[in-house]
């Protein structure tokens, strides 16, 4: 029987992955308790569509119908939701992981959530989600508005080398033939801004409006420029 010899270099690697590894699944329990509370919600909103706008008393009415079953927070292993979850009358709802489960990543107990007074809608919540997404990724929004356009930009190059070097008139083409399977958004809100000429061709892509002013980002940067590549500002 042959031996395979260990490769001593492989080492090192090997403990930095797993170091990074570490990182990432605490990253992906604090992601999928956000994933969950998201999912929940969006429950709860269809079942207050089907409701006159009233939420229900307890998470349990929305099984099975809007939701599958109520998920288990991936740190606590638990549902950790149930027995937060309130019914707030015209303020909507609050809701959150309850207890101290994501300690590590620097939340504090009965993070993440959501709490009527600042339940305000389906849209200012999600944004609330996503900023703390946004933290817990390590990621500033810029930077991940900026990896937006560069999935977009690798997209658009590979429609353009299927295309005889042509850009597609719009994003949503890209859609098509599974270039993309979705077009992200900054902030997973807003569309970015796209302008394509011919002789030579050529396509802009850029953010549109003042999302990054606070990471130093003038309107409309970052963009993403044919000839040019990616620029912040
Ligand atoms: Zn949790
Ligand atoms: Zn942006």
């Amino acid at each position: 029987m042959k031996h395979r010899r260990v490769n001593k270099l492989a080492l090192p690697f090997l403990i930095f992955s797993t170091v990074t590894l570490a990182r990432a699944d605490r990253a992906s329990s604090i992601l999928g308790c956000t994933h969950n509370l998201k999912s929940i919600a969006t429950g709860l909103e269809m079942w207050a569509t089907d409701h006159n706008g009233h939420y229900p008393k307890e998470l349990k009415e929305l099984v099975p119908k809007y939701i599958e079953h109520v998920p288990p927070c991936p740190a606590a292993g638990t549902d950790t939701y149930s027995s937060s979850y309130r019914e707030a009358g015209s303020e909507g709802f609050s809701m959150y992981c309850a207890g101290h489960h994501h300690k590590d990543f620097g939340l504090r107990r009965n993070e993440p959530g959501l709490d009527a007074r600042h339940y305000l809608g389906p849209q200012s919540m999600l944004a609330r989600l996503h900023k703390l997404e946004d933290r817990s990724n390590g990621q500033k929004p810029v930077q991940r508005c900026s990896q937006n356009l560069k999935n977009i930009a690798t997209a658009l190059e590979m429609w353009s080398t299927d295309h005889a070097g042509r850009y597609p008139k719009e994003l949503a083409d890209l859609k098509q033939g599974n270039y993309l399977r979705d077009i992200p958004r900054c902030l997973d809100r807003d569309p970015y801004s796209y302008q394509t000429g011919a002789h030579p061709d050529w396509f802009l892509l850029h953010c549109h409006g003042s999302n990054h002013k606070r990471d130093g980002s003038p309107a409309n940067f970052p963009q993403y420029h044919s000839n040019k590549g990616l620029r912040r500002e």
